[in-house]
């Protein structure tokens, strides 16, 4: 019999109500806000500063990844099922996945074998609205400004060419990536170029995500940037008056939703920004939650630790006043034997001891990196079956070396039983290994100062170079004063360069700088330093065409 897919298992589980899986962390039957049976939402007032301070953050991050992924959700949620496999009380805390991908080639994100959230297919499509939410509230803003352009009572004098702000939906859509709206005549609005990003790309997933509460919430999306008025005065959502009625669209989905793993334990996703030109993790709302209702909380950071990790260390741990107790990166053999040449599907997937000691350098670089901010890492070797005993065995022995661990992760076949000795080492090393977490740079520093620590120290660049356009863009950020921001870098997580081909542990390059964009009201300053994808397009044979739903409502082909 051949290994089940992840939506069989999900359908097969044994899924008990969501108040069963609150009252393990403490939470009321009665304090639950119920979407369903299987999904609740948690009211905010069960953050608790003072026992957040007393639980440990387990930080869950990888090496860059092979185009397949290298199974960070999926190891964050086994590691959550071995620590309450050994008996401590454990949440994983994740992002909410984006329905778009879904239908295209990516299949969903909640995990994958028999370490999974469910329910499997809610989470991966509407969930609990909070995306629409989102949504709305960024089109609100949309709304709002073409609402001005056309008013000439209550003009902001905003010069239409000038708009950054854009409208979002949910849905791989390439056509709506450049559009022209406001045609068909003076009633109609003023015609101008407009463009959709996908809702999880939107400045307000972010600001969610970063917001401590209703007040933080509305402060930043008044602070989010438009455009220039006609005499060139920067406009902004609290211009508009937009940031009530935006926060009101928000007032559920800035709760955190509770779900469960195949074994019945908490897990909370919430909010699920893009790696990019975003954070790449779940909410601050969601993390603090869970640092309140358990001993230790897993939670993950997109892409590889060059870009998810950096951007949770440096810019949700200052928001949020947090940082990790422990820190796992996940490696795979096939990513490793891709960074040593294999380059090629077929090529990753097959046993070859020589390309993962070439690719080994990849490794290498993240543990070092995790040093430079004061953390141990431990190695979460997460098996796939394609792996040869003489691989493993090198990648440990390799770690030994630089005195860190690599623990074989077991949790695609085995659930949290494949999982009890990294469990173990992490309850071990967040209270033995001395991790006392520092940022490699001050936000007070100036705008390049912060760029280049992060090309120097985590990419191993030589130095950074900015093209005409960002010198001018930087000038702006300056001028506007929102050069004491954090910086979000935006570049591909295929490589520790900014050029996707250069695998392995590149030496002796140069970054480059294109553009700078910023999130005033999220709070960063975004360097470009590749062709950021806002809006994906559909593969030429999207996964939706091999889906299906049957008489009963049974849905098949949703991977
Ligand atoms: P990430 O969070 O790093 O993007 P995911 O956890 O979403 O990665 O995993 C990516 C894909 O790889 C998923 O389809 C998942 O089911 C699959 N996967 C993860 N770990 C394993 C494994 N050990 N064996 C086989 N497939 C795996
Ligand atoms: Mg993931």
């Amino acid at each position: 019999m051949s290994f089940p897919t992840d939506l069989e298992i999900a359908q097969n589980a044994d899924i008990r109500h969501i108040r069963e899986i609150a009252e393990i962390i403490g939470i009321h039957r009665d304090d639950l806000e119920y979407y369903g049976k299987y999904k609740a939402k948690i009211p905010l007032t069960y953050i608790d500063e003072e026992k957040i301070k007393k639980s440990k953050l387990v930080l869950v991050t990888a090496v860059n990844p092979t185009p397949a992924g290298e199974g960070k959700t999926t190891v964050s949620v086994g590691l959550c099922d071995g620590l309450n496999k050994i008996g401590k009380k454990a949440v994983a805390v994740l992002r909410e996945p984006s329905l778009g991908p879904v239908f295209g080639i990516k299949g969903g994100a909640a995990g994958g074998g028999y370490a999974q959230v469910i329910p499997m297919v809610d989470i991966n499509l509407h969930f609990t609205g909070d995306f629409a939410a989102i949504e709305k509230a960024n089109n609100l803003l949309s709304a709002l400004i073409d609402n001005n352009l056309q008013n000439k009572k209550f003009s902001l004098n905003i010069d239409p060419r000038t708009i950054v702000w854009k409208r979002v939906m949910d849905m791989n859509d390439r056509s709506l990536r450049q559009i022209v709206i406001g045609l068909g005549g003076s009633n109609n609005g003023i015609t101008r170029e407009e463009g959709f990003n996908i809702t999880p790309a939107s400045e307000v997933m972010a600001i969610l995500c970063l917001s401590k509460n209703f007040e933080d919430l509305k402060n930043r999306l008044g602070n989010i940037f438009v455009g220039y008025t006609f005499d060139k005065k920067p406009v902004f959502a609290r211009d508009l008056k937009a940031e009530g009625a935006m926060a009101i669209l928000l007032k559920d989905a800035i709760k955190p939703n509770l779900v469960q793993t195949l074994e019945g334990n908490p897990a909370i996703l919430h909010g699920g920004p893009f790696a990019n030109i975003a954070q790449g993790t779940n909410t601050i709302i969601a993390t603090k939650t869970g640092l309140s209702l358990a001993d230790y909380v897993v939670t993950e950071a997109g892409f590889g630790a060059d870009l998810g990790a950096e951007k949770f260390l440096h810019i949700k741990c200052h928001y949020g006043k947090m940082k990790p107790d422990a820190y796992v990166i996940v490696a795979t053999i096939r990513a490793l034997r891709y960074h040593g040449g294999a380059t090629k599907k077929g090529e990753y997937g097959q046993p070859n001891l020589q390309f993962v000691k070439n690719g080994i350098d990849n490794l290498k670089k993240h543990i070092e990196n995790a040093f430079k901010f004061g953390l141990k890492p431990i190695i979460a070797i997460n098996h796939f079956a394609t792996d040869a005993e003489d691989e493993i065995e090198f990648v440990k022995s390799e770690c030994e070396k630089l005195g860190v661990k690599a623990i074989l992760a077991d949790e695609f076949v085995h659930g949290g039983e494949g999982m009890r000795e990294l469990a173990e080492e992490v309850v071990y090393c967040a209270a033995n290994c001395g991790n006392d977490f520092q940022p490699l740079y001050n936000v007070e520093d100036t705008v390049e100062h912060k760029i280049e620590t992060i090309a120097k120290e985590i990419y191993g660049a030589d130095a950074v170079n900015y093209s005409q356009k960002s010198k001018a863009q930087l000038k702006t950020i300056y001028d506007l004063g929102f050069d004491k921001l954090p910086v979000c870098m935006a570049k591909t997580q295929k490589s520790l360069t900014d050029d996707e081909t250069k695998i392995g542990r590149p030496t002796n390059f140069k970054v480059t700088v294109r553009e700078f964009e910023f999130a005033a009201g999220a709070g960063f300053i975004i360097p470009i330093l590749g062709d950021m994808m806002r809006m994906p397009g559909l593969p030429n044979v999207p996964a939706a065409e091999g889906m299906d739903i049957d008489l009963n409502g049974v849905i098949t082909g949703l991977s």
